[in-house]
């Protein structure tokens, strides 16, 4: 009989566990055991798991993080660490495997099925929304409101004292969550990796905003802009290059991968928890279950961990007339 193993890998994201409450009922739907594997591939290689069942999920479909728990773990990186955790897989009778997490989880389990041939499914969960292929990873809607929300209320505070404020967003490689939560908090201004804007356009636009009679600003910074990277560094230099600008920093960091899932990414990792179980009782294997046009599709791991650095121009487009 057919047994899965499910786990999370990674960084953390809010609806992970409704991904995992889905994968189970849709295991117990179809008359197939699951087994719960702590802590990503750590908890693999050390054989951590537990039989989960329908009940065992009840209640954490509004809780943010992994009740399985998240870990990075090197030793999967080697092919040593990979032998244990197929080891593990044989003594419990798994026959498949549903990995939870982004890129990085994608590519050890490419390499992971390279050796060993074994079936696995994969299902994007990460804010940064970087993954090649899905419209949507599961938390990313999540996090932009909760971005959105951390703006509206540095700007009280930058209307109250015509500041400018800096705001530095997740996002090491994509913009996406900076580029949507910027324009849906009204920023003036929103620094993306997949495009550098420069300082010069930066201080110019900032210095034409101020004389078309703006007293308070909202600049959006990714983590991985070329010029945000150092955003206390970028601070001081608007306030050594525009007169009467007084600028702050507010950097939001970890609230951003926590909280509860909002309603949009219950449904999202509920539809791929279901889908990846579908996938694998029909033979699927290597590939990870994504949203396309809101319909459920299935993308192979070597087109998902693509680094497209793309972004929609007609976004960035919108952002700039908006922000007049
Ligand atoms: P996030 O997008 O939140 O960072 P992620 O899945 O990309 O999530 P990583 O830490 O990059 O997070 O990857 C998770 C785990 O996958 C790593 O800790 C490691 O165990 C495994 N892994 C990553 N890259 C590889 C690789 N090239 N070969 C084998 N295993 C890998």
């Amino acid at each position: 009989s057919m047994k899965i193993g499910v786990l999370t890998s990674g960084g953390d994201s809010p609806g992970m566990n409704a991904a995992i409450r889905a994968v189970v009922r849709a295991c117990e739907y179809q008359g197939v055991q699951c087994l719960g594997i702590y802590r990503g591939f750590q908890g693999l290689i050390e054989a951590d798991f537990k039989e989960l069942n329908a009940r065992s999920v009840k209640n954490i479909i509004n809780r943010g993080g992994t009740f399985l728990k998240s870990a990075r773990c090197d030793e999967f990186k080697n092919s040593k660490g990979r032998k244990k955790a197929y080891d593990n897989l044989i003594n419990e009778n798994i026959n498949a495997l549903v990995v939870i997490g982004g890129d990085g989880t994608f590519k050890g389990a490419t390499a992971f099925q390279k050796e060993f041939n074994f079936p696995i499914v994969g299902i994007p969960g990460t804010i940064d929304n970087d993954i090649n292929g899905t419209d949507y990873t599961i938390g990313y809607d999540t996090a932009l409101n909760t971005v959105v929300e951390a703006i509206d209320k540095i700007r009280d505070t930058a209307n109250s004292h015509n500041r400018l404020f800096l705001v530095e967003v997740m996002g090491r490689d994509a913009g996406d969550i900076a580029l949507n939560a910027g324009i849906g908090a009204g920023a003036e201004e929103i620094l993306i990796p997949e495009q550098d804007m420069g300082l010069e356009r930066l201080l110019e636009s900032l210095d034409k905003s101020k004389k078309s009679g703006k007293t308070s600003s909202i600049v959006v910074v990714s983590e991985g802009d070329q010029i945000g990277k150092n955003i206390f560094e970028l601070a001081e230099n608007i306030e050594k290059n525009l007169k009467n600008y007084e600028v702050r920093v507010s950097v939001l960091g970890h609230i951003q991968r926590g909280g509860a899932p909002s309603c949009y990414d219950r449904v999202l990792a509920s539809r791929l928890g279901v889908g990846a179980v579908d996938a694998l009782l029909n033979g699927e294997t290597n590939v990870m279950v994504g949203i396309v046009h809101n319909k459920v599709k299935l993308i192979p791991f070597a087109e998902a961990i693509k680094s497209s650095n793309q972004f929609d121009v007609s976004l960035v487009r919108v952002a700039d007339i908006i922000s007049i």
